[in-house]
């Protein structure tokens, strides 16, 4: 048989070493270049690109056939490794290159409707259009290789801890209080609909229930919500249960997870056991549940220094139960002269802050925002209370509502620190979140909503508070957080019929729909609870990170743009009017 002496390597992992073997590599032509005696022909595969050499002089008729080579024909080329005379050292493969001594066709390829290469500019609707070829990318490689090996170590590091990995179904059921279900109608029951699983949460309860103590999941998960820049329609998570345990078992496991993870993948060193901080502290000190810890600018509050000032956009505020703060851009004076202060500003209002003051100290000279408003006393108290001295740029948010100054300042804080080039991507800094409140308030819709989910317990401490004082109410909770992002979240959970039958209450659902729709739980927890509680992390998300991409779409082999389309496939799509029939469904507006 033809190139039986000659194994099938991969392109990319050719190396000095391989100088004098025969091999034969496969994968798509990058780059053809004719320079009359010799043809060059980059070939490219998952692991990279090998420059393969045609010599005219040694075989003509071959070269002919490599000359007729264009970009994306798929071919096998079989040959020598010698070393390069002329070393490319921008590629792994660039000190060698194959003298080729065969070559087959496998099939020719239209002139692709983008360039290959990570370096072209494309409209990502094109490129999505066309994903299979966008995947060719060796970025893109590199991420999806990423994501596999976050997947294998995810079942490796938790089988070795005693999880067992069960499925749960995609075929379930609507339950309120989450976000919106995606619906799929039961033909055999017309009018009924299953709901996609927005996470396996009650499933993996009910496994406690059932005795399997520790659970994994690689799941994946459906929510019908507006998209956002690293939100998907259907994501996948790890999602994990134990009993028998409390916050310090879960958080331990998970660390040494990461540690696994991070060690494996990158040769990072993350250190343990990760910094714990409540939810009140993260947001007062850094405007965020999920702080990148990565440099300073933490937030201060100057609410009782101006409390009584005679300047009403600093006294209002506190008036009106909010509050005044600021954070300290050490050194920020000279990276933010006047015009990119008031950039700041619009910056601030996209958080709906109605402005930002400001105060600079560059070279001595003192330029403020407010200052001609307050006295010399209370000026003086705020850049003490700001730590700030000459070089500093003092940003200050005051507003009725603390969550507009936290959410304005918390952003401004990174804003600053990516526009000053402090924050290092290698740098990796893992923090707990913990205490959050069990409940969050909705002016929109006049209730409370669980800030986590309803099956989260409340802290010892506080579980009287869960109908007569909501708002001080603190949840058994936590995150974990990696550089300002959320990579997971979880909880202790109920595990009495009757806390959970209170928590339902807290929330305003009725008894009767306690029983519709949670029944399942509620009776579940009378046959002997055990202690659980959990924690999922979003897999595509951890794998963002570590690859160093930008969206989560990068980690996603067929990712659905933002109006929650796949335009590959071009679904959603209408369906033959048979199939609606079968289902009893009528549709009353269609898309044009
Ligand atoms: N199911 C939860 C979520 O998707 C995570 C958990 O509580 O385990 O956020």
């Amino acid at each position: 048989m033809k190139n039986m002496s000659a194994p099938r390597v991969y392109c990319g992992s050719l190396r000095e070493g391989d100088i004098g073997q025969r091999v034969s590599v496969c994968g798509w032509v990058a780059r053809n270049r004719d320079l009359g005696a010799l043809i060059f022909i980059d070939v490219r595969d998952r692991e990279g690109i090998v420059q393969c050499v045609f010599d005219r002089s040694i075989n003509d008729e071959l070269a002919e056939k490599a000359f007729a080579l264009r970009a994306e024909y798929t071919v096998r080329i079989t040959g020598t490794v010698r070393m390069r005379s002329a070393i490319n050292d921008k590629i792994p493969t660039g000190k060698i290159e194959i003298v080729a001594e065969e070559l087959e066709l496998y099939s020719a390829s239209e002139t692709p409707p983008f360039e290959i290469s990570d370096d072209v500019n494309v409209n990502d609707a094109l490129r999505l259009k066309y994903r299979y070829l966008d995947l060719r990318r060796p970025s893109l490689q590199k991420t999806l290789a990423i994501r596999h090996r976050v997947a294998k170590i995810t079942r490796d590091y938790f089988d070795e801890n005693g999880f067992f990995e069960i499925e749960t179904p995609i075929l379930t059921k609507s339950t309120p209080e989450g976000a919106r279900d995606y619906l799929v109608p039961s033909r055999v029951h017309p009018g009924k609909f299953y709901a996609l699983p927005q996470s396996p949460q009650q499933y993996k309860q009910l496994l406690m229930l059932s005795g399997f103590d520790r659970y994994f999941q690689i799941a994946r998960c459906f929510r019908d919500e507006d998209l956002r820049a690293d939100r998907q329609p259907e994501f996948t998570q790890i999602d994990l249960e134990m009993s028998f345990i409390n916050e310090d078992d879960i958080m331990s496991i998970q660390e040494g997870f990461m540690k696994r993870v991070f060690k494996d993948i990158l040769n990072v060193d993350v250190q343990t056991p990760f910094l714990r901080m409540p939810w009140q502290e993260a947001m007062d000190r850094f405007g965020s549940d999920k702080p990148d810890m990565r440099f300073g600018f933490e937030l201060k509050d100057i609410s009782d220094i101006v409390k009584d000032c005679g300047f009403g956009v600093f006294s209002g505020p506190v008036a009106e139960g909010g509050s005044v703060r600021l954070i300290n851009i050490e050194g920020g004076a000279a990276a933010f002269p006047r015009k990119k202060i008031d950039k700041l500003g619009d910056f601030a209002k996209t958080y709906h802050a109605k402005g930002l003051a400001w105060t600079r100290l560059h070279e001595g000279a003192v330029t403020s925002s407010y200052a001609k408003f307050l006295t010399e006393e209370e000026n003086a108290a705020i850049l003490e209370r700001a730590g700030a001295k000459d070089g500093d740029l003092v940003l200050i948010v005051g507003d009725a509502k603390n969550e507009i100054v936290w959410a304005a300042l918390g952003a401004l804080r990174c804003e600053v620190a990516k526009q000053m080039d402090l924050i290092d991507p290698m740098d990796f800094k893992f923090l707990w979140v913990t205490e959050f409140p069990m409940f969050e308030y909705s002016e929109e819709d006049g209730r409370y909503y669980a800030m986590h989910h309803p099956f989260t317990a409340p802290m010892v401490e506080d579980e009287d508070k869960i109908l007569t004082d909501k708002a001080s109410c603190r949840a058994r909770a936590y995150d974990i957080v990696l550089n300002g992002t959320e990579l997971g979240g979880g909880s202790i959970r109920i595990n009495t019929p009757e806390m959970q039958e209170k928590a339902f209450r807290a929330l305003g659902i009725s008894d009767e729909d306690i029983q519709e729709r949670f029944g399942h739980l509620v009776n579940a927890f009378k046959y002997g609870a055990p202690p659980h509680g959990g924690l999922a992390y979003g897999l595509d998300r951890l794998c963002m990170l570590m690859a160093g991409a930008t969206s989560i779409r990068d980690v996603i082999a067929f990712p659905k743009v933002q109006n929650a389309s796949d335009l590959m496939m071009a679904c959603p799509d209408v369906v033959d009017q048979k199939q609606l029939d079968d289902l009893c469904i009528a549709c009353t507006k269609t898309e044009e």
